[in-house]
């Protein structure tokens, strides 16, 4: 039967899971893993050596960590049928819960060792936690929500190096609201900001699972779409744009209307690389704005 443990280290005295004092050594060992867990900010490693340490300590044939809140989990091995379940928590803050089982009983003894370690994991573990959340933070836009020049960056590089060795088709769509600046004059500041959020929200529900939006600079958002040739994606560019243009967003006793510019350009097969691909799709939703606006224009047009 599986039972839940809370680990608890609400302030530095009240620290629900104590070191065994009849283990011999078990400072050292602490310090040493200690040592070792502190050695790195990111989950995944951090959990990998946790496991490992685990298993010089105690054999065991699975270990799962999860935390709802952040949508994480990871597993080591495969689960077995008897575990134990232990619940981080430090000062009020969810941490997580970790499980770990295997085939045959967990011994009290073999319970203090796992404690043990347990207790050790806990600061690394809310650093590593941290880490994740400074860095996604990093990577998205605030007023939007969607991910920012910063993550685009990052991801393109990436997916262009899959593209490319896959065989893989790629298309990006560079959208740019048309004359946003009267939007602002007209009806303020705050209002733009809306108009901002609103779009993103009109291009994110239109995006298939595989697509990727970025909010690429002040109203100009990208929209990266995998396995997608020209043709596909200038469809959809086409599709976006109109459905922009008949919406209507009504912000309390403000009604408005925008339009936007689109250029779409497909990764190449050969010798092309991610600024040449960047450069084209700006090159077309350039060509767009100079023929009038509130139009697609895509490599195959020309
Ligand atoms: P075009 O059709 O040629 O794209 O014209 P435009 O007016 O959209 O382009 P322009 O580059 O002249 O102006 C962009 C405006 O977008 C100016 C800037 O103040 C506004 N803007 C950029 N970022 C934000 C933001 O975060 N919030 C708001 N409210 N406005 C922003
Ligand atoms: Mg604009
Ligand atoms: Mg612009």
């Amino acid at each position: 039967m599986a039972t839940v443990t809370e680990i608890k280290l609400a302030s530095k005295d009240s620290r629900l899971i104590s070191y065994p004092e009849h283990i011999t050594g078990v400072n050292d060992v602490s310090i040493h893993i200690i040592r070792i867990l502190q050695s790195t900010l990111e989950l995944e490693k951090l959990l990998e050596l946790f496991n490992d340490e685990l298993s010089n300590v105690v054999s065991h044939d699975y270990l799962l960590y999860q935390n709802q809140q952040e949508l994480i989990k990871f597993s080591f091995g495969k689960s077995s049928i008897h575990s134990l379940n232990y619940r981080f928590k430090l000062c009020g803050n969810d941490l997580g819960t970790l499980t770990i089982s295997r085939t045959t009983k967990i011994l009290d003894e073999e319970v203090d060792r796992i404690e043990t370690l347990l207790s050790a994991i806990i600061y690394p573990l809310r650093n590593a936690l941290l880490y994740k959340q400074a860095l996604e933070k990093a990577y998205v836009d605030p007023l939007t929500g969607v991910s920012n020049r910063a993550a685009f960056d990052q991801a393109m590089q990436q997916e262009f190096e899959l593209a490319k060795r896959h065989g893989h088709h790629l298309s990006i769509m560079m959208l740019d609201i048309d004359n946003f600046k009267l939007v602002n004059d007209n009806y303020g500041h705050m209002i733009g900001d809306m108009v901002l959020k609103s779009f993103a929200r009109s291009l994110t529900d239109r995006m298939r699972k595989s697509d990727a939006i970025f909010r690429y600079g002040g109203e100009e958002f990208i929209l990266m779409l995998r396995n997608t040739e020209l043709s596909g994606a200038t469809l959809l560019a086409e599709r976006m744009r109109k459905k922009i243009e008949e919406e209507e967003m009504k912000f309390d006793s403000v009604k408005l209307g925008v339009t936007t510019s689109i250029g779409v350009a497909q990764l190449e097969e050969i010798d092309d690389d991610f600024t040449r691909l960047l450069h084209r799709a700006d090159r077309r939703l350039y060509e767009a704005k100079e023929s009038g606006r509130n139009m697609v224009i895509s490599e195959s047009n020309n």
